[in-house]
């Protein structure tokens, strides 16, 4: 019999239950006790739903209050010594990844990362050299033993040794890699009690296959596997998020009992994979997509998969490609989503549905022509066909903009000069990212709208107020450019999603982000359109209530690709040019309405960046030529910005000079130095604003502070192309902190405007720009 099984399971709740418990525990409002009782019920729910469809084994060891690597670093003792102000558990798993927790003393929080190129955040182990591991295996044992009491076998989950300690980010400049035999030593510890345990599987995780491994990681991974390797106890050795490559065969000569291989990602790899099982090893074949939503082709997948199911019999198991944190719990109750999409969805719960059909084909060939198998047949044809999905004039005009490579023909030092006539700035100029506080009358004011409890025109009236209030803000606290505060937008990505025809937004999708933190990613389910302006009411009244010029505000298109569910029909560069023509429409609308600064945000620009080096060129080919056409054919005089954040810049720095926008404001606030040497090395040819203080934390920045960052970057960057704003948007934050924040940061500026104060400002200045 072919085994079918999940790599893991969304932990958040279906209807986010996880969240809303972990952040009554924060609150104190409900206690551990409390806390536990839910997060049993929500795993009991997981394994029950992996029974009821005839999973072969259920997966343990996957859910988590906050983090799974986190949870790893309790496992093996190796949190930082900071957090053990505590003996609860759990509350010593809260400080290292927010900082506070009902007990225990407040400390730094450890850093967060994104997990691969997925939008899942991490908390990131942190290396010393003197560091040590043994074994906390409380947790993990009761959940062990709870998922017994179901009389099923148990496969349990952990990141694999190698994955942990390549995440791990040093701390004194030690390799983590010194590590790997002592940390190996405690999983082989943690393996025999497994076994112990009654356990039949261990699935440990190691995407980092999927990256560029240096030979000195490979080496430590084959001593790892050669190490870990204990009769009477199966390990699944699990790769994703791409192919194990060039690695294939050294993988697959480990003392294993199986691997996993992510067929969706790479199904390519599945030839190497046959060729190089050998005798026993089981492979466990991923071939329904892990991190998108849509109804898998079964049929094709059941006829790539007979003739290797015929020869390898049951050694042949198949599973999603990676864990299903990547998907929302259910598709059932999304009802009315735009063109009838849910008819084309599966979340996790179908998913798990999709896993039964197609071990039950395998099983039994006669199966094909079930009522099931015919209902999952036809959803997958009436999207492939549909009319809703296709549109050939968008089609083509992607396919032009996809054959030309959209710099603008002027320089940027001449653009910038007939913008300077243009605008008439002083030097340094003040500016925000665009959003301001979203306060919870605003919040208010787009549920009422939402649920249809405002019309129309009292809902644009609500919001004309909040625009005017934040113009006049603005105004008083003496800021250049000024935004229209964005209080629109729930998302910077949903409200463009749920504008733009070909773009779903579900009422439920939610998928963890970080945390008790969760986004509702838009579906990208078709060629897209715009049926309507999505910006320029706000942006032009805005503009009519000042003299100061006001940035129009956009999201770029490599970040609502990249914040979304997307299309699987077409090459991603495809959708990414669609939507680079809607925004473009929309940036001609803005500057024919009088907006003469346009910002395109594009802080996903780093994430999308692919695993493997070798595919990096291609990447940044096709996306920064789709960002460049959102300002196809402007006039030299609309200047245009855009900002990115939550990166380390370094290995994109080419990409971003080749978004050729006049300015980038860039977050710096917490590695400020980083961004300022990285600078100097290559210094950045068009306008920059680094940002000057932390939008992060409430605290109101120093003025010294401001002007360290500003002089920081004057040694790279003349003066005249220097902005001055805060490091990212300022939607989490309240007035009170705002206001006063951005005047200290205006007075900076003013300071260093000044003619005795900017003494380095003069010496650094180029050009005959005319300044103020
Ligand atoms: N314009 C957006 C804002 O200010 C940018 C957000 C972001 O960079 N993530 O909120
Ligand atoms: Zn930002």
């Amino acid at each position: 019999m072919t085994y079918f099984h999940v790599p893991g399971f969304p932990r958040i709740g279906e209807q986010r239950e996880l969240k809303w418990a972990l952040e009554k525990y924060w609150r104190e409002e409900i206690s551990e006790t409390e806390l536990q009782t839910i997060a049993s019920d929500i795993k009991r729910g997981h394994w029950q739903a992996q029974i009821d469809v005839g999973c072969d084994l259920i997966t343990v060891g996957d859910f988590c209050l906050y983090d799974h690597v986190l949870n790893a670093s309790y496992l093996f003792n190796h949190l930082p010594r900071r957090v053990k102000t505590t003996e609860r558990a759990i509350d010593q798993c809260f400080l290292a990844a927010r900082g506070r927790a009902p007990t225990g003393q407040p400390v730094h929080a450890c850093d967060m990362s994104k997990w691969f190129d997925t939008n899942y955040h991490y908390i990131v182990p942190e290396i010393h050299a003197e560091d040590s591991f043994s074994l906390q295996p409380d947790f993990l044992l009761k959940d062990i033993r709870e998922a017994k009491e179901l009389n099923q076998p148990i496969k349990v989950v952990l990141p694999g040794p190698v994955t942990y300690l390549r995440l791990a980010d040093s701390k004194d400049g030690t390799d983590p890699l010194v590590h790997i035999d002592a940390l190996t030593n405690t999983y082989g510890e943690l393996i025999s009690l497994l076994k112990k345990e009654g356990v039949e599987w261990v699935q440990l995780d190691e995407p980092v296959l999927a990256t560029d491994l240096p030979e000195d990681w490979l080496q430590a991974l084959e001593r790892a596997y050669h190490q870990l390797n204990t009769p009477g106890i199966n390990i699944l050795l699990a790769t994703y998020f791409g192919a194990a490559g060039e690695n294939t065969s050294r993988i697959f000569s480990l003392p294993v009992q199986g691997i996993h291989l992510d067929l969706v990602e790479a199904p390519a790899q599945l030839t190497a994979a046959i060729d190089n099982i050998g005798p026993y090893k089981i492979l466990s074949a991923g071939v329904i997509d892990g991190r998108n939503i849509w109804r898998t082709d079964l049929n094709t997948v059941y006829q790539a998969l007979r003739p290797i199911h015929q020869r390898l019999g049951e050694r042949l198991w198949i599973s999603p490609s990676c864990s299903l944190l990547h998907v929302p719990y259910s598709a059932v109750n999304e009802s009315g989503l735009e063109s009838g999409c849910e008819y084309w969805l599966a979340f996790a719960a179908e998913k798990l549905h999709e896993g039964r059909l197609l071990k039950q084909a395998l099983g039994d060939p006669s199966f094909i022509a079930s009522a099931d198998w015919l209902d999952q047949t036809q959803r997958v044809i009436s999207r492939r066909t549909s009319e809703r999905v296709h549109n050939s004039a968008v089609k083509a005009r992607a396919d032009v903009i996809a054959a030309g490579d959209w710099y603008r023909a002027t320089p940027f030092e001449e653009r910038l000069e007939v913008q300077q006539t243009a605008l008439n700035l002083p030097l340094f100029p003040t500016t925000t990212i665009g959003s301001f506080p979203q306060t919870d009358a605003i919040r208010a004011v787009r549920k009422q709208w939402r649920e249809g409890e405002i019309t129309p025109e009292q809902y644009e009236q609500a919001l004309k107020q909040e625009i005017e209030f934040c113009v006049r803000e603005q105004e008083e606290i003496g800021l250049d450019v000024l935004v229209h505060g964005e209080a629109e937008r729930t998302d910077m990505v949903e409200y463009f999603g749920a504008l733009l025809k070909g773009i779903a937004v579900t009422a439920n999708g939610w998928v963890q982000s970080y945390g008790s933190r969760c986004v509702k990613p838009p579906i990208i389910y078709g060629d897209i359109e715009r049926q309507q302006a999505l910006t320029v009411s706000w942006s032009t009244y805005a503009q009519s209530l000042t003299e100061k010029p006001m940035k129009g505000m956009l999201t770029g298109p490599v970040t609502i690709l990249k914040w979304a569910f997307v299309r699987d029909d077409q090459p991603r560069s495809a959708t990414t040019y669609q939507l680079a023509a809607v925004l473009n429409d929309e940036v001609r609308e803005l500057e024919a309405n009088g907006i003469n600064i346009i910002q395109i945000d594009e802080p996903a620009l780093r994430e999308g960046l692919p695993l493997k080096k070798s595919a990096r060129g291609e990447y940044i080919r096709w996306a920064t030529s789709a960002f460049r056409y959102c300002y196809e054919g402007v006039s030299d005089s609309t200047q245009i910005h855009t900002h990115m954040c939550y990166a380390d810049f370094d290995d994109i720095l080419d990409a971003i000079e080749a978004l050729d926008a006049d300015v980038i404001t860039l977050e710096t606030a917490r590695s400020a130095s980083a961004l300022l040497s990285t600078l100097k090395t290559q210094p950045y040819p068009n306008g920059i604003g680094p940002g000057v203080y932390d939008i992060h934390s409430p605290n109101i920045p120093e003025q010294s502070h401001v002007l360290n960052i500003l002089n920081g970057a004057l040694e790279s960057t003349p003066a005249a192309h220097l902005w001055v704003n805060p490091d990212c948007g300022l939607k989490t934050r309240r007035w009170e902190e705002v206001t006063p924040a951005l005047k200290a940061m205006v007075a900076a500026a003013e300071w260093i405007r000044t003619e005795d104060n900017q003494a380095s400002a003069v010496k650094n200045r180029q050009g005959d720009v005319s300044l103020h």
